[in-house]
């Protein structure tokens, strides 16, 4: 069992995928995290993308509108960690990732510590992503999952040297943690217990973490629920849920109950309330760096494919 700064029970974050999120809603959503005192993980996008029938649903606001960039600087100045979120909805090539990168660090001072890849039909320049997040067999079970469901080609190239997406080499220059499996328990540390780790066979990442889904506000509060919120204290773990603020969250300009009484009482045991980058720094300065085995790899991957097939979005 890892110990907690300041002797707390257990450690807690969030990591908000900014599809769909705009001043209509995630402000809402903000300020009650903030009112509580839980300082999480909010990912942006720098630039706009392309608009196809196809993506309408996703789309959400950049940094490229002005007001919401203060709003995000706000949030920053108030103890939240700001991630980055793939440069745009849309693909975008080796130079416009850089100019992401450029820009990024230009409003926030320094380049995100985070990436959270974004996942859409045509986001050629994720990384390791699609059936490259798993290796051996389980690619072939995963490619299998993927043409069950229609969709077979595999159109992420970031890590790819010879296509005009690849930017491998800039992320491990430049950012240090990006996520990958998704798990359905509650204490992510104890599914993934060797996280944040480098993985050799993945050479442009510097090192992975996984994370708990609750990837819209029903699953969200199915993660967080009472009776896991007391099992993630008793066995004094790890808990980062991955979610889409910008979905369900707020209706009509009004914040979830139930989503607002299970973060009341979450916020009110003795949980050490974090952004998740500075959870992942503290298990890095416990265990130093971490290097997966390929048994270690293949367990997590069967897991996630497990997970992916029954309920997995992400
Ligand atoms: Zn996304």
């Amino acid at each position: 069992m890892v110990t907690w700064p300041g002797n707390k029970k257990f450690a807690f974050s969030i990591v908000d995928d900014t599809d769909c999120s705009t001043l209509a809603n995630a402000p809402i959503v903000y300020d009650y995290l903030n009112q509580c005192g839980l300082k999480t993980t909010k990912s942006v996008w720098i630039f706009d993308g392309e608009t196809r029938e196809d993506n309408k649903r996703i789309i959400g606001t950049t940094c490229q509108d002005k007001q919401y960039l203060d709003w995000v600087l706000k949030l920053k100045g108030q103890g939240f960690e700001i991630a980055l979120h793939s440069s745009s909805w849309s693909r975008s090539e080796r130079d416009r990732v850089i100019n992401a990168l450029d820009v990024f660090k230009s409003y926030f001072g320094k380049d995100p510590t985070m990436l959270v890849q974004h996942t859409d039909t045509k986001h050629n320049e994720s990384m390791y992503w699609g059936a490259n997040r798993v290796g051996g067999v389980n690619k072939l079970i995963y490619k299998a999952i993927m043409s069950f469901k229609g969709r077979q080609k595999n159109i992420y190239h970031g890590e790819s040297s010879h296509s005009p997406y690849f930017w491998g080499d800039v992320c491990k220059d430049r950012i240090k943690y990006v996520r990958n499996f998704v798990c359905s328990d509650v204490n992510t540390l104890k599914v993934c217990p060797i996280m944040p780790y480098h993985d050799p066979q993945r050479r442009y990442v510097n090192l992975w973490f996984a994370s708990s889904e609750g990837p819209d506000v029903n699953s969200f509060n199915a993660c967080i629920s009472e009776q896991n919120q007391r099992r993630l204290e008793n066995e004094g773990g790890a808990c980062i849920v991955y979610t889409h603020f910008g979905t369900d969250f707020v209706l009509n300009g009004t914040l979830n109950a139930d989503f607002k009484e299970l973060i009341a009482k979450l916020s009110k045991k003795d949980g050490w309330f974090v952004p998740a980058s500075e959870l992942l720094d503290y298990l890095v300065e416990k265990n130093g760096d971490r290097i997966i085995s390929n048994s270690e790899r293949s367990r997590l991957e069967r897991m996630w494919l497990w997970h992916k097939l029954r309920t997995g979005t992400s």
